[in-house]
């Protein structure tokens, strides 16, 4: 429910960005009130394309760090702020630069393929970055008998190997939140909506993915509700993706897997906040120029590998 309040700094948000000429890119895991002000709304992949295609000089990444980050990275001569800097992913925290470093001199050859949801420091190290929604395609087109490390999502990683039948090396670690769902959630909500199916992201186990009718990320999950026929949907990924789903499909019914999807540094990114942002200009999300020059090669080369 929307209170007179989310109204009002909603309409402030929106006169000054219009003033300031800022452009405000969100992901679909933020609230419900910030995903209907924001100029864009996507997952990471969309949201890297956005900012690079963004009309302002001045972008606001309503996302957890890694995401303004990418923006920063592939936008050298924006100012990028970020609404909480303390926001964060502690998958893409999990993994550090010693473990590029030894998977490197064991298999000189190797390729590091990393999920987007890593620091720059970690892009910087990779041969190429993927998100959900092109890891399939993108590893598909590197060369079939090279050692690949892929990084920090076990799952998705597993998702990509079973896709593709390929044998990819991974990294012990994974999002606290997808993990959290167990097959038994499944099933409980399958036997209470017996007609739904099953919308899977696959940074989920295994064990949950194989259930579903359709893995995919965020965005295509939108996509696939959207254009398939029936009229409900057990949603397995974080609960702020409903809100689009939702509007996109206004009489279809979506069932949340559990209802504590819900991830807390995403949800630490509030109005309150953006319009503190955007009055000050607070916080500037910068990169070193080092770390940033050899992370956008990564960061391009998806982006170029996704687009054809
Ligand atoms: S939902 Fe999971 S992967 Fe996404 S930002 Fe939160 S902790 Fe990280």
């Amino acid at each position: 429910m929307r209170t007179a309040e989310d109204r009002l700094l909603m309409e402030e948000i929106i006169r000054i960005k219009q003033e300031k000429s800022i452009y405000i890119i969100a992901h679909y895991y933020t609230k419900n009130e910030i995903q209907d002000m924001a100029d864009f709304v996507g997952d990471s992949y969309a949201m890297a394309v956005a900012a690079k295609n963004s009309p302002c000089d001045t972008i606001l990444v309503a996302g957890v760090d890694f995401m303004a980050e990418s923006a920063a990275i592939l936008c050298p001569t924006k100012m990028v702020l970020s609404p909480e800097p303390k926001a964060t992913c502690p998958m893409a925290n999990s993994v550090e630069v010693s473990h590029v470093s030894k998977f490197r001199q064991e298999h000189p050859d190797g390729l590091v393929v990393s999920y987007v949801n890593t620091p720059a420091a970690i892009k910087a190290v990779s041969d190429i970055c993927c998100t959900s929604s092109n890891a399939v395609k993108i590893i598909e087109k590197l060369p079939p008998d090279t050692k690949i490390f892929f990084i920090p999502d076990q799952n998705l990683g597993n998702y990509v190997a079973s896709e593709l039948k390929r044998s990819l090396e991974f990294f012990p670690s994974g999002c606290p939140i997808h993990t959290a769902v167990t097959r038994e959630d499944i099933l409980q909500r399958k036997a209470e909506h017996p007609s739904a199916q099953v919308l899977v992201h696959p940074e989920c186990i295994p064990e949950v993915a194989a259930m579903a009718d359709y893995v995919g990320s965020t965005a295509g999950m939108l996509a696939y509700s959207s254009k398939s026929a029936a009229d409900a949907f057990i949603i397995v990924t974080e609960g702020g993706i409903m809100h689009s789903i939702n509007k996109a499909n206004p009489g279809k019914k979506l069932i949340l897997a559990r209802e504590d999807l819900v991830c807390p540094d995403m949800k630490d990114i509030t109005l309150e906040k953006i319009l503190y942002s955007l009055i000050n200009l607070q916080t500037p999300i910068t990169v070193a120029e080092d770390i940033r020059v050899k992370a956008a090669i990564a960061l391009e080369k998806m982006i170029e590998y996704s687009s054809n």
